[in-house]
């Protein structure tokens, strides 16, 4: 019992600004693996729904905010392999609707809304304890998808990925940190691997990952410095970026995560931070639901 998985392609990104600093730029179209449970969003529920599945469970729970993807994805994954799925949302329900919600429950989610303050303690053992009071069994998948099996997914992706191409670095955006983490974990020690935090105060997430990351993988870093004001925060500029990449380079690019690493891959190329013959690996982890 597994998704659907289209293989994706890998683009060049070219620019005589790239030429002139001496890189080459490629991107990972991982957006593209599904149409519903795109990008990092896949990997990170693959082993969960086996999981779910061999230990018999029918109905999955998970959290998010209303515009998450992570509830898009885990209600499209959900629905794919005939399991119920429960989604309790940060905040108040707001009517009607917005586009993310109104597709997880489409496709069958149900919704139950929180307090922030509620949903602050969602994972205490006492919270989880009058969920199953409520909803009987199911098998839980933390906010985001971030756990253990998640970070599996992820590492078999990266080992897969560094037998498709040759390159040096490999960067992508970062949330909760559970995807970069399996990614740092599947990939050899010669790839340098580069976070974009999209949050800001981010320098948390190197804690974070490294509860994740197998201790002997020093090769990696989280920047913290292209957080455009905080997370889900955008600026005019960021969003004629993302117009730009658009029409130049045909690439859709969403506001919270793909953007903002894209943008800051290219200051950095542009201060000269990446030697001179690197091959750069940029990964889209998807999120375009986000745009609509
Ligand atoms: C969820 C998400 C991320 C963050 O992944 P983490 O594993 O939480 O770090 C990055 N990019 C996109 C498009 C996402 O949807």
């Amino acid at each position: 019992m597994s998704l659907k998985y289209f293989k994706t392609p890998i683009q060049e990104l070219k620019s005589q600004e790239f030429e002139q600093f001496g890189v080459r730029v490629y991107i990972k179209r991982e957006d593209l693996n599904h149409p519903f449970v795109s990008g990092n969003k896949w990997w990170k529920l693959k082993y969960n729904l086996q999981e779910a599945s061999r230990m018999g469970y029918q109905t999955l729970i998970t959290f998010g905010g209303a515009y998450s993807n992570h509830i898009f994805a885990t209600a499209a994954a959900a629905n794919e392999l005939g399991l119920k799925s429960i989604g309790i949302i940060r905040g108040e329900e707001t009517l009607p609707c917005n586009a993310t919600l109104s597709y997880a429950k489409e496709k069958g989610m149900e919704l139950y809304y929180i307090s922030r303050e509620v949903y602050r303690k969602k994972a205490a053992a006492a919270s989880i304890q009058s969920l199953q009071e409520k909803f009987g069994k199911f098998f839980l998948i933390p906010e985001g998808g971030t756990n253990e099996l998640a970070v599996r997914g992820c590492s078999e992706f990266a080992s897969a990925l560094e037998k498709e191409i040759d390159f040096n670095y490999l960067c992508l955006s970062v949330g909760t940190g559970g995807t970069i983490a399996g990614m740092i974990n599947g990939l050899t020690d010669q790839k340098k691997v580069i976070g974009f935090s999209s949050l800001k105060g981010g320098d948390f997430l190197s804690d974070e990952i490294k509860t994740w990351v197998t201790p002997t993988k020093i090769n990696w870093t989280i920047n913290t410095d292209y957080h455009f004001g905080g997370y889900a925060k955008s600026t005019v500029a960021l969003k004629s970026f993302i117009q730009e990449m658009k029409a130049t380079h045909q690439l859709p690019l969403d506001e919270v995560y793909t953007a903002k690493m894209v943008w800051g891959v290219f200051d950095l190329i542009q201060k000269n931070y990446f030697k001179r013959g690197s091959i750069i690996l940029l990964l889209h982890t998807g999120g375009l639901q986000g745009n609509y």
